[in-house]
C-alpha cells in the first residue's frame, strides 16, 4: 500500500494510510483482540501491551518503527508496475525468494516484524512481565513532527516514562561495508547527530551585467562559501565512538588493528585516517554542506540577492545555537545574512544513551540468540529518525534493526528494487520474538 509521504504535503493520499491500518487489523487478529491500540493525530498507531507484574516493577519498554516511505518513483508509479522496478514496488510480490517492494527494508518490514512477532507469541500463551508499548509513526520520512512527535508528546503528558526506546537506525553491516571485520558486524545506535538548515544570503545592486559592480552578491556569497569551507568543525572523538573503537579493536588485524588498541596515544593518527573517507568523517565532527545555491535567473541579470544553504549536521557536543555563532564568526561579514530559515526544524544532537543499561544487555542479547556469533558494537547514527522525538520520555534510546545491509542493497533504500529476502525477513521476526520474550 502506498503509504507515501511527500515534502509537500498537500500531495499526501491518507485514505492510502487507513487502509494499511485496516489491513494491520486483519493480518494481525490477535494483536488487535490482546492489545489496546489508539490512534495518535489520526494515523499513528500507539499499542500498549499491559505487563502481567506490577507496573512499579519495571517501567515499559516501546518498539518504534514507522511505516510512511518515500516515494517509489518520480512521479510515483501508480500503484502497478514501474518501468524501473522488476516487481510492482507497492505489490509486495513475493518472488525469487525475495519480498518485494517499497518498506521492505526502510521501514515497514520492522513494524510487521514486531506485529508478527507479538502474534506468534500471543497464540502460544505468552504475555509480557513490563508493559510493552509498540508505536508507530507516519511521517517519518519527512521529519516525524505529526506522528512520532504527536505520540511522545501524548505519552508525556500522561506521565509515562520508557525504560528504554527501539527504533531503526543502524543495522548488521556486510563486511563489503565495513571492511575492518571479516564478518558482520550488528551496530547498534546509541546516540544521534542533530540537523539543521543555516541560509547565507549576499544583497548586491540589481542591474546589468554589462556593466557590473566591483563586488556582486555573487561574489560575497563565494567568499563566504569558501570560508566555511576552509573551516571544518574540529575533528572529537566522542565518548560513543571511543566504546565503538573499544568494542572493535581486539578484532582488527594488523597495524589497524594496533593503532585502535591504543586508541588514546594514536588519537591524532586515528582522526587523520578517519577524516578520508566521508562516512568515517561524519563520525568525527559536525559536518557542513553548501546546497541549495541561488542568484539570478538570467544570463545577463546581476542579482539583487545570492544565497545558499548550508546543511550541518551536528555532533554531540555541539549545538543549533553554537553551531549557529560558529558560522556567523567564520564568515564574518556583515554584509552577508546568516540564519535558520523559518521552512527548517533544527533538532540538536541525541546524547549516548547508557551502555550499561537493561535496555541495551536485552536488545545485544537478542541479536546474539538470533545471530549466533555475530560482533555487536555500539556507534552513532548520522543520519536523524523518529527516536530523537521520545528523548523527553526516555534516557535509553537504542537504534537497531535486524536486517543484513551490503552494497548492493544499500542501493535500493530510497531506491529501485527495495527487497528483503524471506529467509532474512523470518530472522526479523525472530529477533523482535527473542527480544519481547526477555521484556
Ligand atoms: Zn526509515
Amino acid at each position: 500500500m502506498p503509504t507515501v509521504s511527500y515534502i509537500n504535503t498537500e500531495s499526501i493520499d491518507y485514505s492510502n494510510f487507513s487502509d494499511f491500518i485496516k489491513y494491520l487489523k486483519k493480518a494481525f487478529p490477535l494483536v488487535h483482540k490482546n492489545l489496546k491500540l489508539e490512534l495518535i493525530n489520526n494515523y499513528s498507531l500507539l499499542y500498549r501491551w499491559e505487563g502481567s507484574t506490577a507496573s512499579s516493577d519495571k517501567k515499559p519498554a516501546l518498539l518504534l518503527a514507522h511505516y510512511d516511505v518515500v516515494p517509489a518513483d518520480t512521479p510515483i508509479a501508480e500503484h502497478g508496475a514501474s518501468p524501473s522496478w522488476d516487481y510492482p514496488p507497492f505489490s509486495g510480490a513475493v518472488e525469487e525468494g525475495y519480498i518485494w517492494g517499497r518498506g521492505a527494508l526502510d521501514n515497514k518490514t520492522s513494524l510487521i516484524g514486531i506485529l508478527e512477532a507479538a502474534e506468534q507469541l500471543i497464540s502460544a500463551g505468552f504475555s509480557p512481565k513490563r508493559t510493552i508499548y509498540i508505536a508507530s509513526g507516519y511521517d517519518e520520512e519527512i521529519g516525524g513532527k505529526n506522528g512520532a512527535l504527536k505520540t511522545a508528546q501524548e505519552l508525556k503528558q500522561r506521565g509515562i516514562l520508557l525504560d528504554f526506546v527501539l527504533d531503526e537506525g543502524f543495522t548488521i553491516i556486510e563486511p563489503d561495508i565495513f571492511t575492518l571485520l571479516n564478518g558482520p558486524i550488528a551496530l547498534i545506535g546509541i546516540a544521534e547527530k542533530g540537523i539543521m538548515d543555516i541560509m547565507i544570503t549576499a544583497d548586491g545592486e540589481e542591474g546589468h551585467a554589462s556593466m557590473p559592480p566591483k563586488n556582486t552578491a555573487a561574489g560575497k556569497l563565494a567568499k563566504a562559501i569558501v570560508a566555511v569551507e576552509k573551516n571544518p568543525f574540529p575533528a572529537r572523538i566522542i565518548p560513543t565512538m571511543k566504546s565503538f573503537l573499544k568494542a572493535i579493536a581486539p578484532e582488527v588485524k594488523g597495524i589497524t588493528g594496533f593503532i585502535l588498541r591504543h586508541s588514546g596515544i594514536f588519537e591524532f593518527l586515528i582522526k587523520k585516517s578517519f577524516a578520508l573517507s566521508p562516512t568515517n568523517n561524519a563520525m568525527i565532527r559536525t559536518t557542513q554542506a553548501v546546497t541549495m545555491l541561488k542568484g539570478s535567473e538570467k544570463e545577463n541579470v546581476l542579482p539583487k540577492k545570492a544565497s545558499a544553504v548550508i546543511n550541518i549536521r551536528i555532533l554531540p557536543g555541539d549545538t543549533t545555537e553554537s553551531v549557529l555563532e560558529r558560522i556567523k564568526r567564520i564568515i564574518n561579514d556583515k554584509s552577508v545574512k546568516v540564519e535558520v530559515p523559518e521552512y527548517f526544524d533544527a533538532g540538536n544532537p541525541v546524547d549516548e544513551s547508557n551502555l550499561k543499561s537493561e535496555g541495551y544487555k536485552i536488545i545485544e542479547e537478542s541479536i546474539h540468540e538470533t545471530f549466533p556469533g555475530i560482533f555487536t558494537a555500539p556507534s552513532i547514527v548520522l543520519a536523524t529518525t523518529d527516536s530523537r522525538h521520545y528523548k523527553d520520555v526516555s534516557e535509553n534510546i537504542f537504534r537497531f534493526v535486524p536486517i543484513r545491509i551490503n552494497k548492493s542493497n544499500l542501493k535500493t533504500i530510497h531506491g529501485t528494487n527495495e527487497r528483503i529476502k524471506e529467509e532474512d525477513f523470518l530472522k526479523v521476526v525472530d529477533f523482535y520474538k527473542n527480544l519481547i520474550n526477555r521484556l
